[in-house]
C-alpha cells in the first residue's frame, strides 16, 4: 500500500497514514464542509482548554465555508465523524477567532435539516423523494431531449463558490462535456463590478491590500458594506488599526447598520448617491492643495495629454524579437490618425532633425535608425517641441520635449509638472479631473445625497491628515448598475491621496464567499484561465 508521508504545524513529529485512509477520513470532512485548504491530520488528541475541553480527535486544518474573510479552522475527526470544530490559532487572518457562522459550521453535515436525498416536483406544490438512481436517469434523459431538441446552449449549468475546487472543476467539467459555455457561479453577480473597475485601473480585480494590514491603517472608509456583521472576524483589523494607531473610522451607509454604530463619522446618503458623495470628497481634498502631488505625477496618469474626445492620447512601442524591428501603434481606436511631429535641439544643443510620424490606426513597422530617432525624444534634456496633430495637421496638442516611458508605453507626456500647471493646462488628465468634479460643491453634493456639507468637509480633511487611508467596501457598491463607476470614484480618491501600493492603503473588495477565486480557476465561468 502506498504511503502518505505528513506533517502538520500544529502537532510534533512525523506520521505516517495510508493514501486511501487519508482520502476517507478526508472525504468525511469535505463531505459538508469546504475543505478547500486541508493540510493534513495529527495523531488523536485530547483539548484540555478553550471551548468544548475533553474533545477527542484527530485535527484537520480548514477555511470556513462562508464568508470571504476564510478563516482557518481546526476540524476534530473521531471514527471518521468530525465531533468538533473551532478556530485555528494559528491561522494569521483569525488569529483562533470564528464567528457565530463559522461556530455552527458543523450543523452544515449533521444537521437534521439538511437535504440527503434526492427529491422531485409531484405537480401540486409538494416534493416526493425519489432513488438517486432515478434522479440521474431522469435528469440525464432530460438533459439530452433538450440538447437534440435545441441543441447544447439551451442549457446553463450554475456552480458555487461556496463548494471546493474539486466539486467545481467537477461541475464545469460535466458543462463542457455536455458541449455548453453556460457555466456561472456567484462570481459574476457578487464582484463583477469590482474587476470591471479595478482591473483597468490597477491591472488585478481584486483586494490591493491585505485583511493583516489592515491593521496599518490610521483612518479606515467603510462604504457600501455592513463589515460587523457580514465579515465579522475581518473586523478584527479595524478595531486594532483603532487601537494601535488611533485609526478613524468613516462609514458611508444609507442604512445605519452595526458598522454604522462603530464609526467616528457616519455619513447617510441617499441610495444611489455614492459618486457625488466620493466627488464631493475630492473636490475639497483638490480646493484644499491635499493630493500627494509626487505620487500624482510618478504614479498615475494625470499629466498625461488628452485628445479632442477626451481620450489619452498614448503611443505604444513594443519590440519584435523575430524580425529585430520595432511595432509602433496608436493606443487607442481614437487616436487612429494623430501625426507627431518633433523639432528642437538634443542636450549637446544638436538639432533633432524634423521627422513626422503618421499613425493611421494600423500598425507600422520602424526601421532601426528610426527608432533610435524615437529615442531622442525620451531624452528629458532635450529642449524643443512636440506637437500632435491631427489628420488636417491642425495641432490636438503641444508638448516639450521629453516624452516620458512608462513601461513599453511612450504616453504623451505634459512633461515634469506641478499639480497647478497640470490644473491649468486643459489638455492634461488632472484638469479633466478637476473639470468634472468642479460641480460638486459641499452644498451641491448636500443637496444630492443628503449629508451635511460641513461632513462631508470634515471627511476630506480626515482623509488627507490621517494617511494611510484604506477602503473596505463589498456588496453595498458593487450591485449597482453603476457599480463600476462607483469603484472608480474610489481609485480616483485613492489615487489623489496617494493611498495605493502602500501598506494600510489600498482598496480592499471585500468577497462574498469563501472560494470565489478558486471556483473561477477551476473553470465555472465562460473563460478558462491561462494555466488550465
Ligand atoms: S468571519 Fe467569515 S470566514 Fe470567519 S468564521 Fe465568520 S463566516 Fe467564517
Amino acid at each position: 500500500m502506498e504511503k502518505l508521508k505528513t506533517k502538520t504545524e500544529s502537532i510534533e513529529g512525523d506520521f505516517e497514514i495510508t493514501r486511501r485512509n487519508f482520502l476517507k477520513i478526508g472525504g468525511a470532512v469535505t463531505a459538508g464542509i469546504a475543505v478547500s485548504n486541508t493540510v493534513g491530520a495529527g495523531e488523536t488528541k485530547t483539548k484540555e482548554s478553550g471551548t468544548s475541553p475533553g474533545i477527542e480527535g484527530k485535527i484537520f486544518h480548514s477555511v470556513c465555508p462562508y464568508c470571504a474573510v476564510g478563516c482557518g479552522m481546526k476540524i476534530y475527526v473521531k471514527d471518521n465523524k468530525v465531533v468538533h470544530i473551532e478556530g485555528d490559532e494559528e491561522n494569521p487572518i483569525n488569529r483562533g477567532s470564528l464567528c457565530s457562522k463559522g461556530n455552527a459550521a458543523i450543523q452544515q453535515i449533521y444537521n437534521d435539516f439538511r437535504v440527503k436525498e434526492p427529491s422531485k416536483k409531484t405537480g401540486n406544490g409538494h416534493w416526493e423523494k425519489i432513488l438517486w438512481n432515478d434522479a440521474y436517469n431522469e435528469i440525464s434523459e432530460k438533459l439530452k431531449a433538450i440538447r437534440t431538441k435545441y441543441g447544447p446552449d439551451a442549457v446553463g449549468f450554475y456552480g458555487c463558490s461556496h463548494a471546493t475546487n474539486e466539486e467545481d472543476y467537477l461541475i464545469q467539467k460535466i458543462a463542457r462535456i455536455f458541449g455548453t459555455n453556460n457555466i456561472e457561479h456567484q462570481a459574476r453577480k457578487c464582484h463583477a463590478s469590482t474587476v470591471g473597475a479595478l482591473a483597468p485601473s490597477f491591472g488585478r480585480g481584486a483586494m490591493t491590500n491585505h485583511w493583516v494590514d489592515i491593521k496599518n491603517a490610521k483612518c479606515v472608509f467603510i462604504i457600501g458594506s455592513n463589515i460587523v456583521e457580514n465579515h465579522p472576524v475581518g473586523f478584527q483589523w479595524v478595531t486594532e488599526a483603532r487601537e494601535k494607531n488611533e485609526a478613524k473610522i468613516i462609514v458611508a451607509d444609507p442604512r445605519y447598520t452595526k458598522t454604522a454604530n462603530m464609526s467616528d463619522i457616519y455619513m447617510q446618503h441617499r441610495p444611489g448617491t455614492d459618486i457625488a458623495l466620493i466627488n464631493g470628497i475630492c473636490k475639497e481634498i483638490i480646493e484644499n492643495k491635499w493630493y500627494d502631488e509626487i505620487y500624482l505625477m510618478n504614479r498615475t496618469n494625470t499629466p498625461f495629454l488628452l485628445n479632442n474626445e477626451g481620450k489619452l492620447i498614448e503611443i505604444k512601442i513594443s519590440a519584435l524579437p523575430e524580425n529585430k524591428k520595432l511595432k509602433i501603434r496608436s493606443g487607442s481606436d481614437n487616436d487612429k490618425a494623430i501625426k507627431i511631429k518633433i523639432t528642437g535641439k538634443d542636450e549637446n544643443g544638436k538639432d533633432i532633425p524634423f521627422e513626422e510620424i503618421s499613425l493611421d490606426g494600423k500598425n507600422f513597422v520602424l526601421s532601426k535608425n528610426k527608432f533610435s530617432f524615437v529615442s531622442k525624444i525620451e531624452n528629458e534634456k532635450a529642449s524643443g517641441e512636440v506637437e500632435i496633430l491631427d489628420e488636417q495637421d491642425k495641432e490636438i496638442s503641444k508638448i516639450p520635449a521629453g516624452v516620458k516611458v512608462y513601461g513599453d508605453c511612450y504616453g504623451a507626456y505634459a512633461g515634469v509638472w506641478t499639480a497647478e500647471e497640470m490644473k491649468a493646462n486643459k489638455d492634461t488628465v488632472f484638469s479633466k479631473l478637476v473639470e468634472v468634479i468642479s460641480p460638486y460643491t459641499p452644498e451641491e453634493v448636500e443637496k444630492i445625497t443628503g449629508v451635511e456639507k460641513e461632513t462631508i468637509k470634515q471627511t476630506a480633511e480626515i482623509f488627507a491628515k490621517n494617511k494611510p487611508v484604506t477602503i473596505l467596501y463589498s456588496m453595498g457598491t458593487t450591485q449597482h448598475t453603476t457599480g463600476v463607476q462607483y469603484i472608480r470614484s474610489y481609485v480616483v480618491l485613492q489615487l489623489l491621496l496617494g493611498n495605493i501600493g502602500i501598506p494600510g492603503g489600498g482598496i480592499n473588495a471585500m468577497r462574498g464567499i469563501s472560494n470565489v477565486q478558486g471556483a473561477t480557476d477551476m473553470g465555472l465561468c465562460h473563460i478558462l484561465p491561462a494555466n488550465f
